[in-house]
């Protein structure tokens, strides 16, 4: 009673008309002679509109060729035939894509006689795998289109994997350590890692991985030429939608010049302590003394006492003076008050001016007729600067020359000295701001502005500056100004 019941249910013609994929029989000319009516309704057409039609007619150009050529050979000598793929034309015109199996039926001479096959739709499968294909090429273009951004950008750039493997570098990565990436293990970085800032840095590492908090830290990295330099290290989790742990991500900026100008403004603020501190002292006990001596005014001391508190007074002006003018020149606030001048004549004046020990002799030479057209008061301050420093830092040399050039259109002074000169390596960096040859335990008073400001002044005329020299021989300080 049961298995009647399941026959009536599992009925063949049904099974065969509704199967989930298309049946169709030919004859041995290849026409249709039976079709089920899934394959009808995947084709659109009616039963009898089909049957009588060569099969090979449903097909594409290139399906037919291919079904005459390959399916009917094979299928009359293999007896079957199995997943050869075809795109078949509805009668809309559009396509979908199939896959046919088909069993031939043979005479008892072997001679063909219908063939019997079954049509899989993969049109949906196809469009899948276009969707794939096409998200992957979308991805593989983003992903181009991220590394050629991260090639850009200055920073050092790499992701690792969740366990810690290097899985991606960028361009800079490569350059500043010299590698071309393929080094995977973490200890890669790490081994580029100051030694003193490495400690520290793995400790907020793994806090990092315990926590899942962003990492940031300052440390110093080894670069291709084996000099390390500051950098800002900072390290991602990125963590994928369901939330596990996918890649790190860092980055290292480097940061070197910013922490060097921080090193080196501390470094100016302990010197122009230092040197407004030195006569500042000698002030106060001169001053004592001469309290000491203020009911005796008469007393001998006193003229000199006056004298030396002036000299440090003079001093801490022109100390003052030299941060007053820095400060201006970084704000661009350098303005000019030009006129037309005589050059030899500012010099001569200027050398009057300056406090010159009898042991010096300026010597003035060249073409004393010169004029240009410049702020009088601030060349003066560069003639002046160069003059002081021959003294101060070649107090040697008995003799200071001042040569004036005409050089087409411009005119170039030149202040030379006999002193002790300046090593080769030193002399690109005079004009640096803060920039001293010798400023620890120097002997010299001064902020190494002199020279910068010098430049400056020089450079607001659109003129240039330098200076050549010789060790053991002397120094040639330059600067030179267009006529108009
Ligand atoms: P400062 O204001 O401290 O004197 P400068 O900017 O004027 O500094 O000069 C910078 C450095 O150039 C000085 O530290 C000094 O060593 C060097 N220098 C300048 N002029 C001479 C010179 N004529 N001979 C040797 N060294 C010089």
């Amino acid at each position: 009673m049961e298995n009647d019941l399941l026959a009536q249910l599992i009925d063949a013609e049904q099974l065969y008309q509704n199967a989930p994929c298309g049946y169709f029989s030919l004859s041995a000319d290849g026409k249709i002679i039976k079709i089920n009516l899934t394959l009808l309704n995947w084709l659109g057409y009616e039963e009898k509109e089909l049957l009588g039609q060569k099969f090979a007619s449903l097909l594409t150009k290139g399906g037919q060729m291919h079904f005459e050529m390959f399916f009917w050979p094979v299928a009359s000598i293999s007896k079957a035939v199995k997943e050869f793929s075809y795109e078949i034309l509805r009668k809309d015109g559009s396509l979908i894509a199939v896959l046919l199996n088909a069993s031939a039926l043979l005479d008892e001479h072997s001679k063909l006689q219908a063939i019997n096959a079954v049509l899989t739709n993969t049109t949906e499968r196809k469009n899948y795998e276009k969707e794939i294909l096409h998200s992957k090429r979308v991805a593989e273009s983003e992903k181009k289109r991220l590394q050629f951004m991260a090639d850009l950008v200055p920073e050092i750039i790499w992701t690792t994997t969740a366990k810690g493997n290097i899985d991606y570098v960028n361009a800079r990565f490569c350059q500043y350590f010299n590698c071309n990436g393929e080094d995977t293990r973490s200890s890669f970085v790490l081994s580029k890692v100051h030694k003193d800032d490495l400690r520290e840095l793995l400790k907020v590492w793994y806090r990092s991985i315990e926590t899942g908090e962003h990492l940031q830290k300052e440390i110093r990295l080894l670069n291709r030429e084996g000099i390390y330099e500051w950098h800002l290290l900072k390290s991602a989790l990125f963590l994928d939608e369901e939330g596990n742990m996918t890649n790190w991500f860092g980055s290292c900026a480097n940061i070197n010049d910013h922490i060097n100008a921080l090193k080196k403004k501390d470094e100016f603020i302990s010197i122009a302590s230092h040197e407004l501190k030195t006569p500042i002292t000698s002030l106060k006990a001169v001053l004592q003394l001469l309290d000491r001596l203020k009911n005796d005014p008469s007393n001998k001391m006193v003229p000199g006492l006056i004298e030396k508190a002036n000299r440090n007074v003079d001093k801490v002006n022109a100390l003052v003076e030299d941060l007053l003018n820095a400060s201006q020149m970084n704000q661009g606030q350098l303005h000019l008050n030009k006129s037309i001048f005589n050059l030899a004549g500012l010099i001569s004046d200027c050398v009057h001016h300056i406090r010159i020990d009898q042991r010096y002799e300026i010597i003035i030479g060249g073409d004393d007729t010169l004029q240009v057209f410049a702020d009088e008061g601030r060349i003066e301050q560069v003639i002046a600067n160069f003059i002081t420093n021959a003294i101060k830092y070649a107090p040697d040399s008995k003799q200071i020359f001042i040569n004036l050039k005409n050089a087409g259109a411009n005119v170039l002074v030149e202040v030379v000295d006999k002193g002790p000169g300046i090593a080769e390596e030193k002399i690109p960096h005079l004009f640096d701001r803060y920039y001293q040859v010798e400023n620890k335990g120097s002997k010299y008073s001064g902020l190494g502005l002199g020279l910068f400001i010098c430049a400056e002044i020089v450079k607001r005329h659109g003129g240039e500056i330098g200076a050549r020299s010789t060790l053991g021989e002397g120094s040639v300080f330059w600067f030179s100004l267009p006529t108009s």
